[in-house]
């Protein structure tokens, strides 16, 4: 029987990268994993996919709409769907093969198939009917994610789609209806609408992007609707009936009253991902679930069974690939006897639409809610050089501080680059800083990050451009 320091069960950003640091820390390390290729819900149907979907409709969208103003005359762009698609597999299969290399470089053994957990100990590998069991020390589970379903809507993932069917649409749909103004909603609803689609988004609550500012939210939700998006806010769909040519959704208020029938071609269900834990044998093993069927850890990723720790999509906290490449690394290093660790306080979050949003640290609501005296500096792009020069100045920056102390509690931005432009206030949130220090750091000009300085500048109303 083979035998291992640690096993870990999912090779998705959370079981790979854990794997790495395991090996690099002198371990003997396995990964097993169910699906045909490595990289999990992020390489194969989720992050990857979907960026290169939002580049290549990008693209499309601008060469149709920005490439004229600028004195770049072309013919109006055809859509070539099948390109496109493998476009998106090249990028996909790019991604996989490197994480198979890296497997190979750092001598992590592969096993695949499907994983089930015998006890502390002990890992059953089982694919294509046959079995092996394989003795580890320590065993970390890395199984991640499913799509929420909703009850009585079918996914069919040909007219109705979870994320994983709306990443491969054959055909452009003309009316595509998405539940849940999510970022899997608005993300992917861009990049149909880029494309030709009609978009309505039907949302239970009566905003968009829920844990977001509210402000930056409500101002990103006007400028999708200038794209064209529609939303119905406050709404609930209960059922869609798929027995004629196109599909009838019933959408009612969410707090009850007169239903509506909206036609769609095809019906995009992003209601949010539930933890997967199905097969892993957790019951018989003893390990415990919280009340959300999440896989119960501690500080230091353990669960309840010594030996057995946890991380990723599958337990609490925000469902990002990074965040569970962090706990990877921090789990991996716990297990060597090193003091791993996550700063949960920031974590960037992006929905890389046009124009992007990013996020780190506390909302304004956060701070309300808490009660914590908090300063506001606001700078709009439309006060920025570089953004007017490109013409791209829909948004601003918003800096948070801390009213007594000028520590940045949180940093929010929409507008184009916003993904990249979050992690200066992500390192200066993670060493403590002030406003005082982002306003005192020189930023090159000319680039849209002055808008940074200037937001923090704009905390002890000292804004220069504005
Ligand atoms: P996963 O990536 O889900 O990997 C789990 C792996 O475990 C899978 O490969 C699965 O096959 C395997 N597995 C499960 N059970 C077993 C078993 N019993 N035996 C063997 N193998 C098993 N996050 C971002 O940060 N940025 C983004 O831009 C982003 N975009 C997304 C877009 C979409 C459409 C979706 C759906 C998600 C997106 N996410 C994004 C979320 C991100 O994909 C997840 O947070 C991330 O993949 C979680 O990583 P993980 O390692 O915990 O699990
Ligand atoms: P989400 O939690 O972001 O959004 C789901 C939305 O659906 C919410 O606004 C919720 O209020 C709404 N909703 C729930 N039930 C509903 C109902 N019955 N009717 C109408 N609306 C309803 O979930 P998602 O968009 O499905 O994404 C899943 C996960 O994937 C998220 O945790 C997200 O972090 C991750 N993801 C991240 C990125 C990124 O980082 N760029 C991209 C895609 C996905």
């Amino acid at each position: 029987m083979a035998s291992y320091d640690l096993v870990v069960i999912g090779t998705g950003p959370g079981g790979y990268v854990c794997a790495i640091r395991a090996a690099q820390l002198g371990m003997k390390v396995a990964v097993v994993e169910k699906n045909a290729t490595l990289g999990g819900t992020c390489l194969n149907v989720g992050c990857m996919p979907s960026k290169a979907l939002l580049h290549a409709s990008e693209m499309f969208e601008e060469a149709g709409h920005s490439f004229a103003k600028m004195g770049v005359s072309v013919p109006a762009p055809k859509l070539d769907l099948p390109a496109m698609m493998n476009f998106k597999q090249q990028g996909i299969d790019g991604n996989v093969k490197g994480v198979e290399f890296l497997m190979k470089k750092n001598k992590i053994d592969v096993l695949k198939g499907t994983g089930k957990i015998l006890g502390a100990g002990k890992v059953e590998v089982t694919s294509d009917g046959k079995s092996e069991t394989v003795e580890t020390k320590n065993i970390v589970i890395a199984t991640g994610s499913d799509i929420a379903r909703l009850k009585g809507i079918e996914i069919d993932e040909k007219r109705i789609v979870s994320s994983t069917g709306a990443l491969s649409l054959e055909k452009v749909p003309e009316k595509l209806l998405i539940i849940g103004a999510g970022v899997i909603g608005l993300e992917l609803g861009s990049v149909w609408r880029r494309l030709g689609a009609d978009v309505m988004v039907v949302e239970f609550l009566d905003r968009i992007l829920p844990g977001m500012d509210g402000e930056v939210a409500k101002q990103f939700q006007r400028m999708l609707e200038k794209q064209g998006f529609v939303f119905k806010l406050g709404t609930k769909v209960t059922a869609v009936d798929t027995s004629g040519k196109t599909l009838q959704a019933k959408v009612e208020p969410a707090a009850g009253g007169a239903a509506e029938t909206i036609e769609a071609d095809v019906v995009l269900v992003c209601i949010g991902r539930v933890p997967y834990t199905e097969g892993l044998g957790l019951k018989d093993a003893g390990v415990a679930l919280d009340n959300r069927g999440r896989v119960e850890i501690d500080a230091h990723f353990s669960t309840n069974v010594k030996g057995i720790y946890a991380i990723g999509d599958v337990v609490a906290g925000p469902m990002l690939a990074h965040k569970a490449e962090d706990e990877g690394v921090a789990c991996a290093e716990i297990i060597a006897g090193q003091a791993g660790h996550v700063n949960y306080d920031v974590i960037p979050g992006v929905v890389y639409t046009t124009p992007e949003v990013s996020s780190v640290g506390k909302t304004e609501e956060d701070l309300k809610q808490a009660g914590v005296a908090y300063t506001v500096g606001k700078f709009p792009f439309t006060a920025n050089g570089r953004s007017k020069v490109n013409q791209t100045t829909d948004g601003f920056v918003k800096v948070l501080a801390d009213a007594k102390t000028d520590r940045v509690l949180g940093v929010h931005i929409v507008g184009i680059e916003a993904g990249e432009m979050i992690h200066e206030a992500c390192v200066l949130m993670e060493f403590g800083g002030s406003a005082e220090d982002l306003a005192r750091t020189c930023h090159a000009h000319p680039t849209r990050s002055e808008a940074i300085k200037e937001a923090a500048l704009a905390v002890g109303k000292r804004a220069i451009h504005m």
